[in-house]
């Protein structure tokens, strides 16, 4: 029996509504009478619907970013009058974390527990953390040898690089969107936000609140829509200066080639096949459910998803037989009912993609151990758990990032063969070592190819901890203070005294 919550008045207005573009201050229409239907994929039935922007609309969006860029209220308010008003716009989110727990919940199938109680206090914290930032925007004196004799006074400025657009996926609309925007307006910057077509709606609640925080009008803009359409046409734009893009690999060497065009800035938090290596000596207590909850969390749809697992020879019985009981009680769902542990797939086309990949595994003569089939007792887009072995590291099953609840497993012998299998790939977002050897993890954490190594424990985030991938897992990082210079330019100043 199911226990999904009743949809609250709030959240039911804003349903009924069709989700508009904001453009310069104003919440409006696409000029596309078509609207698209958003779909509550634990549900499989259509909740509301959203306007769809046009390259006109996202040529609107870019000019309005541009001219309040121009104008400069927000690039030119004090650093500390700015750290208010993100300070302020956290504080907003956290008000509205029931709304904004329903709204991401019903959009994306997640755990509203999980949502509003994690991921927005979360995304407050990321605008608090960059708020911090600032007041500390600084450049530096130089000291020149190359003029002989003159004096110089020679420093250097962090600018705002200028009109940003931030392209976002499906799988934590909110947080995603927040990692981008929080520091792009610590910045200065001026902003074109797309979310995914697919979820739109905790992204206009997150826009309202930044009006109300006090950021100017077309300071933050934000177009629904097509990412091919308008993701393109941001991309592409000649004047955006920046794009700022998470999603898929393939779609990241999209929009490399879309921006060479004025050879505007380019950061990519791409796709991962994230290794889970669990040596013989670990804390079997904790890496099992660690590495469960590291590809089964979110229904796999993380992109730092543990989704290859690595167990040594000794204890891999053992360790797969934990992973298989813990997939088989696993209660699936709404991501709205409080007992439900795992939520379903995005939608219709990425069950059948996710199904499809375990067949053609099945087909390569890998062996399902648990699950692998989409859940037909009841309505919504669930994939079952699943554990595949006897998998031959050339499969697509151990290559290519499914972005569901399959795990890829194999066993290893030694530390060398180990740090072989998880750098064999061309991801490399992130990694986690399971050992009680404190040597064997720094020697595994130097050696493996990744962007982030966590050590007896996967997924953890913290907006102090820099996030990205090496490989074709992306260009630059998010959170941390690399996060806030990707939307900065140096300039230097010589001054002849
Ligand atoms: P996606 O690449 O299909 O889409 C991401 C965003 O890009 C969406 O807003 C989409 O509309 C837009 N888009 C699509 N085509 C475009 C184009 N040609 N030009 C410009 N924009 C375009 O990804 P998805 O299916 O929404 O999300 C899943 C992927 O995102 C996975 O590969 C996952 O690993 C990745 N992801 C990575 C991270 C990370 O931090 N590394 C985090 C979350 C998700």
């Amino acid at each position: 029996m199911t226990r999904t919550r009743a949809i609250s008045a709030a959240s039911q207005q804003r349903l009924a509504e069709t989700h508009r573009l904001l453009i310069d201050g104003e919440w409006v229409e696409s000029s596309d009478p078509e609207h698209r239907d958003i779909f509550d994929p634990s549900a499989g039935e259509v909740i509301t619907t959203c306007w769809q922007a046009t390259e006109d609309d996202a040529d609107l969006a870019v000019k309005a970013a541009r001219r309040s860029f121009e104008e400069g209220p927000w690039r030119q308010m004090t650093p500390a009058a700015r750290a208010r008003v993100l300070w302020r716009l956290a504080d907003l989110i956290e008000e509205h974390a029931a709304d904004l727990g329903e709204l991401e919940a019903l959009d994306t199938g997640k755990s509203q527990q999980n949502i509003t109680n994690d991921e927005v206090p979360f995304a407050a914290e990321c605008f608090r953390y960059f708020a911090g930032w600032c007041t500390k925007i600084e450049g530096t004196t130089k000291q020149i040898s190359s003029a002989g004799d003159a004096r110089f006074h020679v420093y250097t400025l962090r600018e705002p690089v200028g009109v940003a657009a931030l392209i976002v996926p499906w799988n934590g609309p909110l947080v995603q969107a927040s990692w981008k925007l929080a520091p792009a307006l610590a910045a200065g910057c001026s902003v074109v936000l797309k979310p995914s077509e697919l979820t739109p709606l905790t992204t206009n609640l997150l826009g309202e609140l930044a009006s109300e925080a006090g950021i100017p009008e077309g300071v933050v803009n934000i177009v629904h829509g097509d990412g091919a359409v308008v993701g393109q046409a941001l991309a592409a734009h000649p004047d955006v200066d920046k794009v700022a893009f998470t999603g898929s690999t393939a779609v990241g060497k999209r929009i490399v080639e879309a921006a060479k065009g004025n050879l505007k800035k380019v950061s990519m938090e791409l796709g991962g096949k994230s290794p889970v290596i669990i040596f013989d000596d670990a804390d079997l207590q904790q890496a099992i459910p660690g590495a469960a909850a590291a590809i089964f969390a979110n229904a796999g749809q993380v992109c730092v998803a543990g989704s290859r697992l690595y167990v040594q020879q000794p204890i891999y019985q053992e360790v797969i037989q934990g992973i298989v009981d813990i997939a088989k009680r696993t209660r699936l769902g709404s991501g709205r009912d409080p007992k439900v542990e795992m939520g379903p797939l995005i939608s219709a086309e990425h069950l059948e993609r996710v199904h499809g990949r375990v067949e053609e595994a099945k087909a390569d003569g890998a062996n399902v151990l648990v699950g692998g089939k989409p859940l037909t007792k009841r309505p919504g887009y669930l994939f079952q758990p699943t554990v595949i072995d006897q998998v031959n590291h050339s499969m697509a099953i151990m290559q290519e990032e499914i972005f569901g609840p399959v795990l890829a497993t194999t066993s290893f012998y030694d530390d060398a063969q180990a740090i072989r299998l998880g750098n064999e790939t061309r991801y490399g977002l992130t990694a986690s070592i399971w050992t009680r050897d404190l040597s064997r993890a720094h020697k595994m954490a130097a050696d493996i190819q990744a962007g982030l190594v966590w050590v007896n424990c996967h997924g953890i985030p913290d907006m102090a901890l820099p996030c990205g991938g090496v490989k074709q897992s992306g260009w630059g990082r998010e959170n941390g203070e690399e996060a806030l210079l990707q939307f900065t330019e140096t300039k230097s100043v010589a001054v002849k005294l």
